[in-house]
């Protein structure tokens, strides 16, 4: 079995997908071609927002936003403590100090009380000056930015979101992001919408930031002349093939990929119901793209041993993530190293991701509960 069978998803799509690549060899537009600007205006249009820039990937979407907002040396920028490394590593490049905050055992998402009590100690040692938050939805599932956005107006700081994994999500029918005043996602092979190698992009409804972006992404140009560089920028762009793959890709995945997760989600949640596990839990108005299916098993069980047991029935599982931001080898020493996060220390000992794709049958999902249930017991 497959944790996330990409193979499957080729076959359903080759045609479109075949069709899709040769159109862009003839072509020979390979750099910034017409299916770039297609594609653009297509996610632009489904997040619901002004402005999508697309770029080299995730991780240079992040950054590229954090450069537009001019966020650099003695800014402190918030960030959960449990996600994938990009999420903190970002602000640390551009010289920012990232400041790590617990998230919410439940939605594995950053916990808006513990926010705001990092960002008054923050503010009252005078140390960083605050500029932002960094919002993570992780596995799929937006943050809960019924209470994000009123504490970053609190507090005058931007909001980020980081959709890597959330794309496709929504919260009362607002899709993921459109969330931030600035939202990034990407398009590496795994995540809920992916490609066929690295891409990337950036989402906002503010125009002088999204021209500001443009900018960035090629070398810091002026306006349409690449040779004429007002600003220090970078060369991140998605590939015309990426964005050939990606727009039926993208059809697909409104017609019946989104759909189909959600059908998996279900059946996992139905079929382990009667265990011990912590299951997700979805909120009332929260949609999720079902990046990851993470469980908690108790603290007792042996993850490596039943991950053993489960990779010899042919069940791939994964650990995301086994250990704190904090705790990287990267922020040793630096002050992001210090950050009181025990919800995060315990899920980082104790989740589990199960396989989750939209081409899953009721029958594999039944597969792999009966391997756990076997082995758990
Ligand atoms: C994958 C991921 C990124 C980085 O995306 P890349 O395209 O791999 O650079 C950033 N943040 C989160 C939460 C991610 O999962």
């Amino acid at each position: 079995m497959q944790f996330r069978d990409l193979q499957k998803q080729y076959e359903v799509l080759k045609a479109d997908i075949d069709r899709a690549i040769t159109a862009v060899l003839f072509s020979a537009h390979f750099i910034s071609g017409a299916q770039v600007a297609e594609l653009e205006a297509k996610l632009a249009e489904y997040v619901g927002v002004k402005h999508c820039i697309t770029c080299g990937n995730g991780t240079d979407a992040l950054t590229i936003a954090l450069m537009a907002w001019g966020i650099g040396e003695g800014d402190a920028v918030f960030v959960p403590d449990f996600t994938f490394f990009a999420s903190g590593e970002c602000p640390a490049g551009v010289g920012a100090t990232p400041i790590f905050v617990d998230v919410d055992e439940r939605t594995y998402n950053i916990d808006p009380v513990k926010l705001e009590k990092t960002i008054i100690n923050v503010q009252n040692e005078e140390k960083y000056r605050p500029r932002a938050v960094i919002t993570v939805d992780l596995f799929g599932l937006p943050a809960n930015y019924d209470s994000i956005p009123p504490i970053c107006e609190k507090f005058g700081l931007l909001l980020l979101e980081d959709g890597a994994q959330g794309f496709g999500g929504s919260l009362h029918g607002k899709r993921a992001c459109s969330f931030g005043d600035i939202s990034t996602t990407s398009f590496f092979p795994a995540k809920p919408l992916g490609c066929y190698g690295d891409g990337g992009a950036i989402f906002t409804d503010n125009d002088e930031w999204a021209a500001l972006i443009r900018s960035i992404c090629v070398h810091g140009k002026s306006g349409e002349d690449k040779y004429d560089n007002i600003r220090l920028g970078m060369n991140s762009r998605l590939d015309t093939l990426q964005a050939a793959i990606l727009l039926p890709k993208f059809e697909a995945f409104k017609k019946h990929e989104l759909d189909a997760v959600n059908q998996v989600a279900e059946w996992y949640n139905e079929q382990l119901a009667d265990t011990e596990l912590i299951l997700p839990e979805i909120a009332e108005g929260f949609v999720s793209s079902w990046a990851q299916y993470t469980v908690q098993l108790p603290e007792n069980v042996d993850h490596a041993k039943l991950q053993d047991k489960l990779k010899t029935e042919d069940i791939p599982t994964m650990i995301y993530y086994r250990k704190p931001m904090h705790r990287q080898g990267a922020f040793a020493g630096t002050d992001s190293a210090n950050a009181d996060c025990p919800v995060t220390e315990r899920l980082c000992r104790t989740v589990l991701s199960l396989p989750m794709h939209p081409y899953m049958t009721r029958e594999m999902v039944g597969e792999v509960v009966a391997a756990f249930k076997q082995h758990f017991s």
